[in-house]
């Protein structure tokens, strides 16, 4: 077509970084916008145990649809959120709103952990670790069902003050992960002094299993640290019999992927999971239930 035929030759534009700058403020104008008008909303991915075959928490994962761009991947907003400092905004929104969900639902006998994102730069915030003292005490959440996935990012800037921090939201009562683990900078003499519990295995070394032998490598590897530390090991992005095959072998037992199911909004969260209408979601041998 006449816009292909310009691909090879002269085109009108403006220095990529350009183009992708002035974007990137109109998201983030957008994205602002977005927050005041509510237009932001939480769904929740399971987690699995296969040893009990329950599901042992869920992980809050934030959603936008925009009137004009239709639904936005945090993927892409996300990113600019921390270049622009806005993320700091919206992961105060989701810790609230997700505490809020997983008391709604304690309330409700359902005691399930939650677990939230937290940016490098929301963590690096000095009133952080009040703040979540504050929304837990607020919404009379016990600590023990919230938890933190922090990345390896959060160590770049200060690692003592982050040990700090760690270590009061420890004494809170909350649990700390560690998202996307391989794909940072943390080495193992951090791991051993920080008071982390879970070690969340990154998607991307999940999707080669179970043939492609580095990751098969790095998986086990990961899935030994964790037990010689004594921290329970989650697998993300889990879609194939295969894979959830290979890492059960390995040692690994909780699992988060479409395998069992993406996030879903609340409801059809509470549906699947405690609902009646259609069995709760359990792993029979081999498989989602
Ligand atoms: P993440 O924290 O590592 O979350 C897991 C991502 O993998 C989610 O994508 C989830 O939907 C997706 N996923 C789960 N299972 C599978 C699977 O089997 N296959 C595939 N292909 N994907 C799977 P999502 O929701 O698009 O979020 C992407 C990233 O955006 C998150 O990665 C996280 O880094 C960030 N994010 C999402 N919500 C929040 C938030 O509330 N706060 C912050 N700070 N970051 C968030
Ligand atoms: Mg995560
Ligand atoms: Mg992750
Ligand atoms: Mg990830």
């Amino acid at each position: 077509g006449v816009k292909d035929s310009g691909r090879a030759g002269f085109r009108f534009h403006q220095p990529r970084k350009d183009v992708d700058l002035l974007a990137r403020m109109r998201l983030d104008h957008a994205m602002r916008q977005a927050l005041l008008e509510r237009r932001f909303r939480l769904h929740f991915q399971p987690q699995l145990d296969l040893a009990s075959g329950q599901v042992i928490g869920a992980e809050a994962l934030i959603r936008w649809r925009d009137p004009v761009r239709g639904e936005v991947p945090p993927g892409e907003f996300i990113p600019v959120a921390e270049e622009s400092g806005f993320i700091v905004a919206i992961g105060d929104w989701v810790l609230h709103e997700a505490v809020t969900q997983a008391q709604a639902w304690a309330r409700q006998g359902r005691r399930l952990p939650v677990a939230v994102n937290v940016s490098a730069l929301q963590f690096q915030q000095a009133q952080f670790v009040d703040r979540v003292r504050q929304v837990l005490q607020t919404a009379g959440l016990p600590p023990a069902l919230l938890e933190l996935e922090l990345t390896e990012s959060i160590l770049l800037r200060d690692a003592d003050e982050a040990l700090r921090r760690l270590q009061a939201l420890a004494e809170l009562g909350v649990c700390l992960s560690i998202d996307d683990f391989g794909t940072g900078y943390s080495s193992l003499a951090y791991l051993k002094r920080f008071p982390i519990q879970r070690l969340k295995i990154d998607r991307s070394f999940v999707q080669g299993l179970p043939d492609d032998a580095s990751d098969a490598g790095i998986v086990r590897a990961v899935v030994q640290v964790g037990r010689a530390l004594g921290l329970q090991v989650i697998a993300e992005g889990v879609e194939s019999e295969a894979q959830r095959s290979f890492l059960q072998e390995a040692g690994c037992h909780e699992f988060q992927g479409y395998l069992f199911s993406a996030a879903l909004d609340a409801a059809t969260f509470e549906a699947r999971v405690w609902g009646v209408e259609r069995p709760p979601m359990r792993l029979v041998q081999g498989g989602a239930g």
